[in-house]
């Protein structure tokens, strides 16, 4: 069973796990996107499954998807 995290949860674990603060204030599932900020300044999109699994913690301009 996958655990099923609270925005509090996810709060703590963006801000000890991360450089990144989360924005959104609710979480309704892993598919949802979470609005996150980066260390640079810029807003980014993601869900929570992509942030914490594939360990995109990062806005794209810090950390591009598809290095070359
Ligand atoms: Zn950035």
């Amino acid at each position: 069973m996958n655990k099923r995290w609270s925005i509090e949860e996810i709060n703590k674990f963006v801000s000890t796990q991360s450089e990144s603060k989360l924005l959104s204030t609710e979480y309704h599932g892993f598919s949802q996107k979470l609005l996150f900020k980066c260390a640079c300044g810029n807003n980014f999109e993601k869900t929570f499954t992509k942030f914490k699994n594939k360990n995109q913690r990062k806005c794209e301009v810090c950390q591009p998807l598809k290095p070359r």
